[in-house]
């Protein structure tokens, strides 16, 4: 495989842009190598500037769920592009897109749009702590919930895998506001909740941990969670920023029916366009200005091309259903897929599947948490991941990370990736 454009590109980026990327996550350094540079995309494919394809199982690390260059979520931007691009007035498709997520997602009663996820866990947690009235706010290790200051304490994503330790740049002050429990420890969270007794405003979690690798809830976690908060007079944020519209239309929330006090959204909510949102109780969302005190605002929040994308992509959803059924089913044939050769291969590594996401963690420990995902072997996980680049499969480049893929995903391509897996595992299980 030659990548020598990638290579100079990537020279060339590093000279006006920090590790030359955009976003710390796109780098390749836990696993060895530099990144490629994508021009372009289609269906379940990458391709890199060197003409190389890929089968790619980030999809824009979530949103793509029906695929690269979806035709219809093209039309529906073509469609809104001759009216300009942004007015900074409000438009019908912002009232029709909040319609649609009250519609959705079943906790939410009022929501307000961003421009990412980072913004909408910035601004649910302000809004907790101005309902509460209180400061302090619980969250998980290895959760992972954009780049707030509050939020990179013990995070998941790109600073799990780059190692970072603590949290340079961020006061003391705002680090001691945040808490942090294990995943799947209800006692641990009861006794930050007892020990804060009527300082905590808000626990937020992830539901389905999707940001150190794929870790899912056990049983009764989420509910005892609802408990804990309600006991405690602390409101229950879920970040379904990942999860939201990928794992059904309503998300976690209606999968489990654990209702949340407020909700965080991104990713697919914006067809692939830069948007998130952030929604709830009409009681608590009502303190949000100019109808109540607690102020956030944004230029271009609810940008009409944005709308446009996200419209029709939650619009397709909602109307098909059945689409979560087959995703799952895919889902279940490569997780089986994996089990088989890890049996063949006399491995027992710990494979996690929900829906379209999953993750095969180096390690023959369960994940339930933070801790047992750090006993992977991250180095074979870097040689894995080049193996497969090799074989034309584009993983993400980080043992901590879910995989997704889309309805482009066929049998015959998930059957391709499954080969892949194999020859690429016996190479690296040997050396
Ligand atoms: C991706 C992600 C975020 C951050 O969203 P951005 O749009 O990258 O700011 C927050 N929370 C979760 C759970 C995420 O997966």
């Amino acid at each position: 495989m030659i990548t020598s454009q990638s290579e100079s590109l990537f020279t060339r980026a590093q000279k006006s842009i920090p590790g030359g990327v955009n976003s710390p996550v796109r780098a390749f350094r836990s696993v060895g190598g530099k990144p490629l540079f994508i021009r372009r995309a289609w269906e379940a494919w990458l391709e890199d500037e060197d003409g190389n394809r890929y089968l790619d199982f980030i999809n824009s690390w979530g949103p793509m769920i029906l695929g690269h260059a979806n035709s219809m979520i093209e039309e529906a931007i073509r469609e809104a592009l001759p009216a300009s691009f942004s007015f900074g007035a409000p438009t019908v498709k912002e009232i029709e897109m909040a319609e649609l997520i009250c519609s959705m997602v079943p906790s939410v009663e009022m929501v307000r749009m961003v421009n990412s996820g980072t913004e909408a866990t910035m601004a649910a947690i302000r809004l907790a702590r101005g309902f509460t009235d209180r400061e302090k706010i619980i969250k998980f290790e290895g959760c992972f919930h954009g780049h707030g200051d509050s939020f990179l304490i013990a995070a998941g994503s790109g600073v799990a895998t780059l190692g970072i330790p603590g949290t340079p740049g961020v006061t003391k002050g705002t680090a001691n506001d945040t808490l942090t429990a294990p995943f799947n420890d209800l006692p641990a969270v009861e006794a930050l909740l007892l020990a804060n007794s009527g300082n905590v405003a808000a626990l937020i979690v992830e539901p389905v941990a999707g940001n150190m690798g794929l870790v899912l809830p056990q049983p009764g976690y989420l509910e005892g969670l609802r408990k804990l908060c309600d006991a405690h007079g602390a409101l229950l944020i879920f970040d379904e920023v990942m999860t939201g519209f990928r794992l059904a239309p309503g998300g976690v929330q209606e999968i489990t029916g654990v209702l949340p006090d407020l909700t965080t959204l991104g990713k697919i909510i914006g067809g692939g366009l830069p948007v998130g949102a952030y929604g709830g109780k009409r009681e608590i969302m009502e303190h949000v200005a100019p109808l109540g005190p607690i102020y956030q605002s944004g230029t271009l929040s609810g940008n009409p091309l944005a709308m446009a994308a996200g419209l029709a992509m939650l619009r397709h959803l909602k109307s098909n259903p059945s689409i979560y059924a087959s995703l799952e089913s895919a889902g279940k044939h490569l997780a089986e897929g994996l089990r088989q050769t890890d049996k063949e291969l006399g491995l027992n590594h710990c494979i996690t599947q929900l829906g379209s996401m999953y993750t095969y963690f180096f390690t023959d420990r369960e994940v339930l948490n933070f801790e047992d995902a750090k006993s992977c072997d991250t180095a074979r996980f870097g040689a894995y991941f080049r193996e497969m680049l090799n074989e034309g499969i584009y993983l993400a480049p980080s043992q901590f990370e879910s995989l997704f893929f889309s309805t482009s995903l066929t049998t015959d391509l998930q059957d391709m990736f499954l080969s892949a897996h194999k020859k690429a595992l016996k190479k690296v299980m040997v050396s």
